[in-house]
């Protein structure tokens, strides 16, 4: 079985970990470095990227995570985790920084003001049949690097064709939260992308 980290400074880390578990992985929460280091694999929940940023880095955790991911580690990110795993941020605040490692330029906040939430189906390639997802607050992909490729995008209304979930390699990346609707495909082809990595 893997051994799959959830980020556990801001966010929905319990709904996380209980979609995993119903995945059949082992889930555990991750603060501190020698959490980090007994994972097959990490989780980065939603919440606010700002915030996880200045947390990352008064928990030591930035550049070890940073590390890991460079030498291949698989991660999930969801919104705030996608802003995260992001290469490039458009609308991040002074001095925002992120981990990276997916080729894509992300806008926090993209959905807008007046709008803050709201749900929609989805056809992600790699699930069967749609998949209800709830955007909170969320960025969606404004550029998708050579290395990237594009899972799902908005299907109606006025955001339709913006892109909200990538994959490169192992790492995945989706502007909705999976975790809140007792759905657990999403979780079910991370877990393959981790099976498929160690
Ligand atoms: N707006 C948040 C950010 O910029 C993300 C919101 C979320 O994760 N639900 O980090």
């Amino acid at each position: 079985t893997v051994t799959v980290g959830v980020l556990a400074l801001q966010g929905d880390v319990r709904e996380h970990a209980h979609a995993l578990s119903s995945v059949g992985a082992q889930a555990v929460p991750v603060r501190r470095r020698r959490e980090l280091d007994a994972v097959d694999a990490l989780v980065i929940p939603g919440g606010e990227s700002t915030t996880i940023d200045k947390l990352l880095r008064a928990f030591e955790l930035f550049e070890p995570i940073q590390d890991r991911l460079r030498a291949g580690m698989p991660a999930y990110g969801s919104c705030a985790g996608m802003i995260l795993l992001a290469d490039r941020v458009i609308g991040g605040i002074e001095g925002q920084q992120t981990l990276g490692g997916v080729d894509v330029t992300v806008r926090r906040n993209a959905f807008g003001r007046q709008v803050e939430s709201f749900e929609t189906d989805l056809s992600i390639e790699g699930v069967e049949e749609q998949v209800h997802a709830v955007f909170i607050r969320a960025p969606w992909v404004e550029e998708v690097g050579p290395a990237a490729s594009v899972l799902a995008r908005v299907e109606t209304g006025p955001a339709a064709g913006r892109i909200v979930a990538v994959r490169q390699g192992p790492l995945l990346v989706t502007s909705f939260h999976p975790e809140v609707t007792g759905d657990t495909r999403v979780h079910q082809l991370f877990v393959e992308i981790v099976r498929d990595n160690v």
